[in-house]
């Protein structure tokens, strides 16, 4: 348990991010993780990386609508503090550790009697010295020994409420990395493709990443990492696990790429009725097609779907056609017909 989320064994995947705020800056911190928590972030990390930080830690443990994690590098004092301040979990990386080593005792103590999980967060860019130089670079097995050899330390005090990380840039070796320690140990894994890059590219690593390893079944909670605001990693987070059927999908739009045979601009009609249902109450899967090649299929398959054709459009809801409306009245009839569906299901 990482507060109240669960993770691991058959819990469902969970989404988390971190802040970007200093974390000594209570209020823009707690700030920030009302934004992630209204985004679906279900944990939430932050880096402590001096006093002020650690010092600010209960104030945004308590206030926290969702469990915190203090990310800590080389000051064990730090976690010691964190577990104090209520934090759900602490994030330790294993290129750090040795200055932990006559710590890990007490650290491991300290966290048993808590009930605070850790998570060994090994990094393919800041790897232990010793581990480089044997594998010359951080291949998936430099980065998978590293954690487990991290783990080792915390068993040696009877200590296994942990959970792993082994990130990579490089899906290929993430991938890889992932695999490898599924197959050596049991423990709960955090996904994440390190240093991603902007959202587009980052973006594209994670869900090629993280879809590889979901679909085999690896993989409890995810951090989508971006060179953009935090709750677009959630949002990409959340999407990939939608597209992966391991959370209820929420707004599916289902639209053709268009063509030469297109009698709409599609492009337009997908992006208005995105607008328009993004934040609908209810889950649905809506078809937006250019011409009646593939239109109608499609549209009949959707909870709601238009076909289009002449300058009108054929109003699918569940399988029937119920009218035809003119182009520039596509958009309010679906949504019309969305809000028809939505009271039908008794949601406002
Ligand atoms: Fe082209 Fe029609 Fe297919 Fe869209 S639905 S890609 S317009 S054939």
């Amino acid at each position: 348990m990482v507060g109240d989320v669960p993770v691991g064994g058959d819990a469902p995947v969970s989404v988390q991010s971190m802040t970007t705020t200093l974390t000594a800056d209570v209020n823009a911190t707690l700030q920030q993780i009302a934004e992630l928590t209204a985004s679906g972030c279900q944990i939430v990390r932050v880096a402590v990386p001096s006093q002020d930080d650690a010092d600010a830690l209960p104030a945004i443990a308590r206030k926290s609508q969702i469990p915190v994690i203090a990310d800590i590098h080389f000051q064990p004092k730090y976690v010691f503090a964190a577990i104090d301040a209520g934090c759900a979990a602490v994030r330790v990386n294993p290129g750090n550790i040795k200055k932990f080593d006559d710590k890990v005792g007490e650290i491991a103590r300290a966290a048993k009697d808590a009930g605070v999980p850790i998570r060994i967060g090994v990094n393919a860019g800041s790897l232990d010295k010793r581990l480089l130089e044997k594998y010359g670079k951080a291949t998936a097995e430099a980065l998978v020994e590293s954690a487990l050899w991290e783990c080792s330390l915390f068993e040696e005090h009877d200590f296994r409420d942990i959970k792993i990380s082994v990130k990579h840039n490089d899906p290929v070796v993430m991938i890889n990395a992932y695999r490898q320690l599924a197959a050596r140990c049991d423990y709960p894994l955090h996904l994440g493709v390190t240093e991603a890059g902007p959202a587009f590219q980052g973006t594209i690593k994670s869900a090629v990443a993280f879809g590889a390893l979901l679909a085999e079944g690896i993989g409890d909670t995810i951090r989508v990492s971006l060179s953009a605001p935090p709750v677009e990693e959630v949002k990409v987070g959340i999407q990939i696990l939608e597209s992966l059927n391991l959370r209820e999908r929420g707004l599916e739009i289902v639209s053709c790429p268009s063509c030469g045979r297109a009698q709409v601009d599609v492009y337009s009609l997908a992006d208005e009725v995105t607008a328009a249902l993004k934040d609908f109450p209810v889950p649905l899967r809506v078809a937006v097609m250019g011409c009646v090649v593939n239109g109608p299929g499609e549209a009949r398959e959707a909870d709601l779907g238009v076909a289009s054709g002449n300058g009108k459009g054929q109003i699918f809801v569940k399988g029937e056609v119920v009218k035809t409306v003119p182009e520039s009245q596509i958009v309010e009839t679906l949504i019309e017909e969305a809000v028809r569906i939505a009271e039908e299901m008794g949601v406002d």
